[in-house]
């Protein structure tokens, strides 16, 4: 069975990238990774479906006991991937999109082969904007998001991908032409030149 692609998608909060991973799930052939997260749960989240919603202490002991491929401290709560809704499905030959921050990318992508995209936002006053039009935030949580968002743009720099959502369906054509692209990389069609040339 040939591997799947691990894609990461990375971008600052408002630039609409659940919005694009969400369209991605509809391909049978790709599985979205449910993140766990100590962040209580906005209206209409459902546990297990957005996130695994979990306390402090029962997030650091997966930590301890090595279920979380990486983990992160953003805006004062805890994220992280758990390892079961990765590996297995990479080795199904699913694609398997992580949808992380960018400490997150630099964790994984050292220790695993993968993709790395990042979201950008049409400009910052539109990020902004979408940012208040949310409205789940409070004002202090919202600056502190949009100090983030700076700081997280910074460092798309060191992504292989960048991609601006000035129009959702354009943006998720452009990610899976990217993981089109990535699938017919050498590196992960070499099994098939191999058999070829047998
Ligand atoms: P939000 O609270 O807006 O849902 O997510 C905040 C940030 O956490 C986003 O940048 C999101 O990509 C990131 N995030 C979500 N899940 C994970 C995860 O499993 N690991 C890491 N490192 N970041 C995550």
């Amino acid at each position: 069975m040939k591997r799947g692609v691990l894609m990461i998608v990375s971008g600052p909060s408002g630039s609409g990238k659940g919005t694009i991973v969400k369209q991605l799930e509809n391909d049978d052939n790709i599985k979205v990774s449910v993140s766990a997260t100590t962040r209580k749960p906005r209206a209409g989240e459902e546990h297990g479906v957005h996130y695994y919603f979990m306390e402090k202490d029962e997030f650091l002991s997966c930590v301890d006991d090595g279920e979380m491929l990486e983990y992160n401290e953003y805006c004062e709560n805890y994220y992280g991937t758990p390892l079961m809704g990765v590996e297995p499905f990479l080795k199904e030959g699913k694609d398997v999109i992580l949808e992380i921050d960018v400490n997150g990318a630099k964790q994984v992508s050292k220790i695993m082969k993968c993709v790395k995209l990042f979201i950008l936002p049409p400009s910052m006053q539109l990020l902004k904007k979408r940012l208040c039009l949310r409205g789940t935030e409070t004002e202090e949580a919202l600056n502190i998001r949009l100090n983030q968002a700076h700081f997280e743009m910074e460092q798309a720099y060191n992504y292989d991908y960048l991609v601006v959502n000035d129009n959702i369906d354009d943006a998720v054509n452009k990610v899976k032409s990217i993981l089109i692209a990535q699938r017919h990389r050498v590196f992960n069609m070499k099994d098939k030149l191999d058999e070829l040339l047998k």
